[in-house]
């Protein structure tokens, strides 16, 4: 049986690594595809684990060998999706995971229409800014310019949102993690005809609020906290947003 391709998106800091985290301790069948980037490993990022960190010469031969299903250059870095991770799940008959970019979840969307894409966001941006400052100092890095950065690329990738099938608010861990099981066992069950257990149907419920047609309402108050439905049509990110500050 053919494994599905899951596309997960988000601006960084929205925790889109713990939340898929979380999820493969949880879901069996579901590999993580290891992207190839150019930029120096984080924290206690490993060669291998987290991604392949190589150099940019070395990213661009690799690149003219025609080894890439997607690649984009982002925040300066080239990131990428070596074909071999797909092929690899095919061959295993594995779902697989893609934790890429905007730029690169419409070039595997063109080549695979089929494929789910999940769009993360954080609840608004003073939380953005709190987590990426908190990831920022977990690491042992304090780098106030990129948290920033970060930070201002964010509006324009949730520009995206539209483009994507699935909607997560990951405000409380917990339910954002429940709510990624469920999209992915509910397109277990559609596609596969796989069984779902008794608690079939509440999972089937949790996945259909998650789809995009059905999250306007969730969304309305995160995009204007972006400045995505300003009134004025502004771009102006809302840091007044009165909410927990996680
Ligand atoms: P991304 O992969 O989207 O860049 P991370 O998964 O690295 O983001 O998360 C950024 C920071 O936010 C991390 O320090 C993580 O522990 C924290 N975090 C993630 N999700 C939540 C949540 N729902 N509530 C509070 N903190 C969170
Ligand atoms: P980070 O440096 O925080 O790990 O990732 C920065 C951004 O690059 C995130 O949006 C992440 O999803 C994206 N990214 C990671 N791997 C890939 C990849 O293989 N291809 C593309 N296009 N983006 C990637």
């Amino acid at each position: 049986m053919a494994g599905i391709l899951f596309i997960i998106s988000a601006p960084s800091g929205s925790g889109k690594s713990t939340l898929v985290n979380e999820v493969r301790k949880q879901l069996s069948g579901i590999e993580f595809s290891v992207s190839w980037t150019t930029r120096p490993p984080r924290g206690s990022e490993e060669d291998g684990r987290e991604y392949h960190f190589t150099t940019r010469e070395e990213f661009e031969r690799r690149l003219a060998a025609g080894q890439f299903l997607e690649h984009a250059e982002v925040f300066g870095n080239y990131y990428g999706t070596a074909r071999a991770s797909l092929e690899e799940a095919r061959r295993e008959g594995h779902d697989l995971l893609l934790d890429i970019d905007v730029q690169g979840a419409a070039q595997v969307r063109a080549k695979m229409p089929e494929a789910v894409s999940i769009f993360v966001l954080p609840p608004n941006p003073r939380v953005l800014r709190t987590r990426l400052r908190n990831r920022s100092r977990a690491e042992g890095v304090e780098n106030e310019a990129e948290v920033f950065r970060r930070l201002g690329e964010a509006s324009r990738e949730i520009e995206n949102y539209r483009e994507y099938g699935y909607i997560l608010v990951n405000d409380i861990l917990d339910r954002a993690v429940a709510q990624l099981e469920a999209i992915v066992l509910a397109e277990r069950f559609y596609r596969n005809d796989e069984p779902i257990a008794y608690r079939s149907r509440r999972v089937l419920e949790v996945a259909a609020a998650c789809l995009q047609a059905n999250s306007q309402e969730r969304l309305k108050p995160v995009l204007e906290a972006f400045g995505i439905l300003h009134p004025t049509g502004q771009q102006q990110l809302n840091f007044e947003e009165d909410s927990d500050d996680v």
